[in-house]
């Protein structure tokens, strides 16, 4: 097969260049229309193709994922803990990328007033809202009732349903550890393989990315007649993901194993350094685990007992990075769209986020997809997605790093063997 000349995310990154530079040569000549017209549909092509994967990919991926809990159960004192960690980090993740996004608001640098290009989508997402509410007086448990999808074909009919199909998922990979395995191999297989063909697929469509970024950033500039300061705000929220997640690794991470473990941190930094640095190139937490599992075991003494189960459901379920940066990257595209979140809205990412965190892919751009569900159920248009995706292959690498880091803490916090507080 022939070499590709450029890695990916170098032809993204130039796709993202050379886009810019087209929208600003177009508006300069006045080839507005021509962008519109003949580049602008190849960027929403690209991302339908995303959204289309995103419920049979989150449901394959939950259901592995519960299944995958079943180990857990086995161990079942250590495996409450492992849970919970994971669990809890996710959540400070989140927390804690809302926190950054809302004190530096990167979002706010850009005049929305000048965003035409998305005046349509934020009327969409306000009418939809709107309807949603309309006419009915809301309870207190207006969110459980919604959570419960009365028909799961047309819970599937619609991105904003993604609670509806992620519950829908977990009761189904419940249940299916109920039934006696012989009876369900057929149906786990099934989803295996599904699973496979979805990832497969998400290869394939990232593969488009370049001219997909091309043609979004093309019409980006055209729709903001060469507005600059969508891309003040674009290098203020690439930094604020790339400092919170700088936080995470060589922060958060130490703490918890100075104050939780007998390890030190040093000592846990140095070791992890080739891991960090393996994910941070290949960008996925999948390809990473065989590396991680064999550094903890030999380089920092974890028990393999600890290892072979910690890490693998850890490398399925427990994303900080991805978690950390899609609280940031919502915030900032509802703030560009001009769209104001209040506390529920704020508590609906934290939920979501966690648990699309479990059905997020453990690959190179592997948070697309759940990222584009995520927008639309807290009713921004993940079209907005468009805003950051130019920019997003090195904040892919160190949240991969972040992601197999916040694994490895894990197994160091449940086992311990060392007393070296050095
Ligand atoms: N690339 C990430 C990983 O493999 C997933 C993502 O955030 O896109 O961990």
């Amino acid at each position: 097969m022939k070499k590709r000349r450029f890695p990916l995310y170098v032809q993204i990154l130039l796709g993202m260049l050379l886009g810019i530079l087209a929208g600003f040569v177009a508006v300069r000549t006045g080839h507005g229309q021509f962008i519109d017209h003949w580049v602008r549909p190849w960027g929403q092509i690209f991302i339908k193709l995303l959204q289309v994967i995103a419920i049979p990919l989150v449901f394959c991926s939950l259901v592995k994922g519960v299944i995958s809990l079943k180990d857990i159960a086995h161990l079942s004192r250590l495996g409450g803990r492992v849970l919970l960690i994971y669990i809890g980090t996710t959540v400070f993740a989140i927390v804690f990328g809302l926190f950054m996004a809302l004190v530096v608001s990167p979002g706010k640098l850009c005049d929305a007033s000048h965003l035409s290009g998305m005046e349509g989508f934020v009327q969409t997402a306000v009418e939809s809202a709107q309807k949603a509410t309309e006419g009915k007086e809301r309870g207190p448990l207006a969110f459980f009732e919604d959570l419960v999808p009365e028909n799961i074909i047309s819970a599937a009919s619609s991105n904003q349903n993604m609670l509806q199909i992620i519950f829908f998922a977990i009761l189904f990979g419940t249940a299916l550890l109920a039934v006696p395995a012989e009876k369900t191999r057929a149906v786990r297989s099934f989803i295996d393989g599904l699973n496979e063909v979805m990832l497969k697929m998400v290869d394939f469509i990232i593969l488009a990315a370049p001219v997909g970024v091309f043609a979004l950033m093309a019409s980006m500039v055209v729709s903001n007649a060469g507005n600059a300061s969508v891309f003040s705000a674009l290098a203020v929220y690439t930094l604020t993901v790339a400092v919170a997640l700088l936080c995470m690794i060589f922060l958060f991470y130490p703490a918890l194993i100075f104050f939780f473990s007998k390890m030190s941190p040093k000592r846990f930094i140095r070791a992890m350094y080739p891991v960090q640095l393996l994910g941070f190139t290949t960008s996925s937490s999948s390809a990473t685990l065989p590396f991680n599992m064999e550094t903890l075991e030999k380089k920092l003494g974890i028990s393999e007992k600890t290892v072979s189960f910690v890490l693998p459901v850890g490398a399925t379920i427990n994303m900080d990075g991805t978690s950390c940066y899609q609280a940031i990257a919502v915030v900032f595209i509802a703030q560009v769209m001009g769209i104001h979140l209040d506390w529920g809205d704020l508590l609906s990412i934290v939920a979501l986020t966690t648990i699309s965190s479990i059905g997020t892919p453990g690959i190179p751009g592997g948070s697309y997809v759940i990222l584009t569900m995520v927008l639309s159920s807290v009713g921004i248009p993940s079209e907005g997605l468009a805003l950051i995706l130019g920019v997003d292959r090195p904040l892919d690498m160190l949240r991969t790093s972040v992601n197999v880091t916040g694994d490895a803490t894990v197994s160091v916090l449940v086992d311990t063997p060392d007393t070296d507080k050095a």
